[in-house]
């Protein structure tokens, strides 16, 4: 049941390690009908626009969609995110994560358990209601900030909110491959049997997903061994996957 798209992939423009067009190259060998070019964006980086050009031109050279996407970064509880509405004009996904620099998550979170997960929900929504996001990015990956916390600690009611909030504004969830490595404290095994009782979860809310490798180099580009994995423990199908090539190919501006 491959899924023939990657929806997050970075490359030299950000943290990643080969150049645009090896991305492309490795998407095309792995078969794949889709990429995105999801780098990092932090205010004061180069013009975003000069990137576009690029990956538009490695898309003109490809048989396959190659989509210019950007990876933003909550910057605080609100949904506050690293891109203007018109910067959000010039690419075609965008994703949304929180990251190291999250206030109220990653920075100064809040001794108290119940407020910090009040703070991750709080912040999560957000992204969900922010216009620009089309989809969270690895969402829920909490194993590696002050607070960790595993997905089987993260209250049942928050996560239908958030699921109802994903469906009602037509927005995807990741699944990411190497979610894993966001966990570095819990068993493989036990962390892949928490976050498939999440997706379960989320899929009984009617959420649909997208697929992402989240590669920093080129060699994991369209890896999804693990997706598909935790993709049958939670019994998630293929029709609740997002069809990002169909969608491209039918020219919305958006992929959601
Ligand atoms: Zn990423």
């Amino acid at each position: 049941m491959a899924i023939p798209y990657d929806c997050h992939t970075h490359t030299t423009f950000s943290d990643g390690r080969n150049s645009v067009e090896e991305n492309v190259r490795q998407a095309e060998a792995m078969g794949l009908e889709l990429v995105v070019i999801s780098d990092h964006y932090w205010p004061g980086d180069d013009d975003l626009s000069v990137r576009v050009r690029r990956i538009v031109d490695a898309d003109a050279e490809s048989p396959i969609h190659v989509v210019p996407g950007v990876e933003v970064t909550a910057q605080d509880t609100f949904g506050t995110v690293s891109l203007t509405e018109n910067e959000a004009g010039l690419v075609r996904f965008v994703l949304a994560d929180m990251g190291g620099s999250t206030k109220g998550v990653a920075v100064d979170p809040p001794a108290d358990l119940d407020r910090y997960l009040a703070n991750v929900f709080r912040a999560t929504l957000s992204l969900v209601e922010n216009p620009v996001v089309d989809a969270l990015a690895h969402p829920f990956n909490l194993g590696r900030f002050p607070a960790s916390v595993t997905p089987a600690q993260l209250p049942r009611s928050g996560l239908r909110e958030i699921g109802a909030a994903l469906f009602e504004a037509d927005k995807a969830f990741e699944i990411m491959n190497q979610m894993s490595w966001w966990f570095p404290d819990m068993l493989e095994a036990q962390f892949t049997l928490e976050y498939a009782e999440l997706l379960a979860l989320m899929a009984a809310e009617n959420v649909k997903f997208v697929l992402g490798s989240d590669a920093h180099s080129c060699g994991a580009v369209g890896a999804q061994g693990w997706c598909r994995r935790v993709m049958d423990l939670a019994g998630v199908e293929k029709s609740q996957v997002v069809d990002l090539p169909r969608k491209f190919a039918d020219g919305l501006p958006h992929a959601r």
